[in-house]
């Protein structure tokens, strides 16, 4: 590479470093995996070694996470916040302790666990809690006081402490691997995008503008560091930890003092397989000098102390066989292959399946059946096949061929030119329509409790339903024959058939599973239109027109309604009594009346997060704007829509301005 090809690629790789830091680190939504975002970073870090003369003050390689957003109020910290320069391997790691040797002798560590969750500084003032911040780009963080008050295991008041004016306590907000799985399937229930990692849930439940719903996410914090004390002198690490223990924080029992390289590697090497034991995530273990004096000594980069680095694990990969590749129908009569594997636990749970999503997906991956291959778990939750090993095969391993009849009902399978997807096309499909009913009765949806899937099964192997709208149509003598089903139970069932046909219309769009009709374009209809009918006869250009909905949603509906049989759905719920309209309340709250639109990037919340804001205080965002909207908010690059705001000079506001007025209004 010559220095100007090694110049445009500096440049290619600031700039999408500095994008995924801004998803990573201001949205709390990463677009690629952490393994993808540190290579980036290594191979910057190898350019600017080559060569000093490109390195740039601002490069991401000189810079920590990034500047705090604008709903919260800015905190400068004390002592900066850094972040930790990275070891992959034993190697690596000998040359940091090659470093710390050469600058000042031989010394002793200590080793702890790097949690995956956000740094924080929480500020006591005689010894009662005063202000908690985020990192932010380690000179400014954000305020986060009032969402770290609810992690009850942070206390509000030092135990035992009368001496210290000023502290600065430094630790981990994460969020336990139970919540998070708990919290991403509520998500994904809700429609609502799962977080990748429980670090950016972490992060993001942190950022919240309303503390309830920061309380609603079960954070935990530990503690590791102090960064700034007044009225007490320390002279080792170790000391730190025992005494932030005894002021009542929790520091975590696993760190360990370490003479050198062989106990550090001990240390590296018994968490590395014991990660699993723990309620919480892990990425690495961190290896600090023990003496303050010699960290002292030793200083830092732009970036990270010269005194610890973290040892970074690598996410958990384990072999097993693909027993067999199974293909599923869904409710839209998709085809999935889904590959069968030999039990094998890994990421911290057994995984037996993992989808491959379809055809040229299996290609791609170059998988067969029979094949020993190697599974994870994407963004640490979802089981996913990486690749076959390919040299373990014995020729008996056989080519997965996608059928060309569906397994369920045997009709024609279908797979349109340009789509990766092959369908059944039976709209009478058993396997469809089993699922069909499933989404139907589930929890974003009707919430019919009791419709499970063996209930399900049942109800269409006795053939008392044999299409959706049949659920509102079933009677006690029917539920009675159904395995198990008692007095109580076909109570319960009636009951709760009976329940949800109140549910509003927005949840029966969701329930009918109109492809493209998430739940919350499902409640955008439904605001819109109040009632069934109204949506049946509204065209697709003016479908098209509303915001978040666009050409193939609009598209999508006005087809649903086209078709008969859709139609004759309607009419059989409507005669059983289901609720078809929406009850939409009329704005109450500091805000009605006003009408806002977005436009742009917003840095401190997504567009979503904004309009929420809004609405909760009664205020209406609309899609265009017009000379009845109120405020245009402007984020980064605005569309069109700023320029028409100026043209019918309406007034443009920014995302401090909205911000603020959320908080005063609140
Ligand atoms: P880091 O997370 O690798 O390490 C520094 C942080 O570790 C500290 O700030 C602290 O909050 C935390 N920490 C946890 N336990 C600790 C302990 N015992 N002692 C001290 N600190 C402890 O560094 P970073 O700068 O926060 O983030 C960089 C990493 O984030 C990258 O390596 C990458 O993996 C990830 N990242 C990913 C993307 C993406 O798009 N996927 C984008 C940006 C960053």
């Amino acid at each position: 590479m010559d220095v100007n090809e090694a110049r445009e690629k500096a440049e290619s790789l600031r700039e999408d470093l500095n994008y995924h830091n801004y998803r990573y680190y201001v949205l709390d939504d990463p677009v690629v995996s952490d393994e993808e975002y540190d290579g980036m970073m290594r191979e910057l870090m190898r350019i600017e070694e080559a060569y000093p003369g490109l390195v740039t003050a601002d490069s991401p390689t000189r810079r920590v996470g990034a500047p705090p957003g604008e709903a919260f109020q800015p905190v400068r910290h004390r002592a900066r916040m850094m972040s930790l320069d990275n070891v992959f391997d034993t190697e690596e790691l000998a040359a940091f302790i090659r470093r710390v040797e050469n600058a000042v002798g031989y010394t002793d560590y200590v080793c702890e666990l790097k949690i995956d969750g956000a740094g924080i500084a929480l500020t006591y003032e005689d010894g009662v809690l005063m202000r908690g911040a985020t990192r932010g780009d380690g000179v400014t963080g954000e305020d986060v006081t009032s969402n770290l008050k609810t992690i009850r295991s942070l206390p509000l008041r030092l135990l035992r402490e009368r001496s210290v004016p000023y502290l600065e306590v430094r630790g981990e907000v994460f969020m336990p691997k139970e919540s998070f799985r708990e919290l991403n399937r509520q998500r994904e229930e809700l429609g609502q995008q799962a977080f990748a990692n429980p670090r950016n849930a972490a992060a993001g439940s942190l950022r919240q503008l309303d503390p309830h719903v920061t309380a609603s996410r079960n954070l935990d914090l530990i503690c590791y560091e102090i960064g700034y004390v007044e009225g007490k002198a320390f002279s080792t690490h170790e000391e730190v930890l025992e005494q932030v223990a005894a002021w009542g924080f929790h520091v975590g029992e696993q760190w360990r003092r370490a003479a050198g390289a062989t106990e550090i590697m001990e240390f590296c090497r018994e968490w590395m397989e014991r990660r699993e034991e723990l309620a919480y995530e892990v990425d690495g273990a961190v290896v600090k000098v023990n003496r303050l004096d010699l960290r002292d000594r030793m200083g830092s980069t732009s970036k990270a102390p010269r005194w610890a680095v973290a040892f970074k694990f690598p996410a958990e990969e384990k072999e097993t066989r693909l027993i067999a590749i199974e293909v599923n129908v869904g409710r839209t009569g998709a085809l999935t292959p889904t590959a069968v594997l030999e039990p094998v636990f890994v990421g911290g749970s057994t995984v037996s399946r993992a989808t491959l999503h379809n055809e040229d997906e299996v290609r791609r991956k170059g998988v067969k059946i029979g094949d020993t291959v190697l599974v994870h778990k994407a963004g640490d939750v979802i089981p996913e096949v990486i690749k076959p090993i390919v040299e373990l095969r014995d020729g008996t391993e056989r080519d997965f061929v996608m059928p060309d009849r569906c397994p369920a009902c045997g009709s024609k399978v279908f797979r349109p030119e340009g789509e990766v997807v092959s369908r059944c096309i039976n709209v009478d499909c058993p396997a469809r329509l089993f699922e069909s009913v499933l989404h139907f009765g589930s929890r974003g949806a009707m919430d019919i409790e009791g419709l499970g899937p063996a209930t399900i099964s049942e109800l269409m192997e006795m053939g008392y339903v044999r299409n959706v709208e049949d659920v509102y149509y079933l009677d006690e003598e029917q539920l009675y024959s159904l395995t198990g089903f008692k007095e109580k139970s076909v109570a319960n069932m009636m009951a709760s058939i009976a329940t949800s046909k109140q549910r509003p219309l927005s949840r029966l769009l969701f329930a009918l599973g109109i492809r493209h009709v998430g739940s919350h374009v499902a409640e955008v209809l439904a605001r819109r239109y109040r009632t069934m009918e109204r949506l049946a006869q509204a065209s697709e250009e003016e479908l098209r027109d509303i915001d978040e909905v666009g050409p193939t949603i609009a598209g999508s509906v006005k087809a649903f309604f086209a078709e008969p049989r859709n139609l004759e759905l309607i009419r059989r719920l409507k005669e059983a009594g289901v609720n078809m309209e929406e009850e939409v309340e009329e704005g109450h709250g500091p805000l009605a009346g006003l009408t806002f639109v977005l436009t742009g990037a917003l840095e401190s919340m997504t567009r979503e997060e904004a309009r929420q804001a809004i609405e909760e205080r009664g205020g209406r965002v609309a899609s265009s704007v017009s000379r009845r909207t109120d405020y245009v908010v402007a984020g980064a690059d605005p569309g069109s829509k700023y320029d028409k705001a100026r043209e019918l000079d309406v007034k443009i506001i920014g995302e401090g301005e909205l911000a603020a007025m959320l908080r005063e209004r609140e």
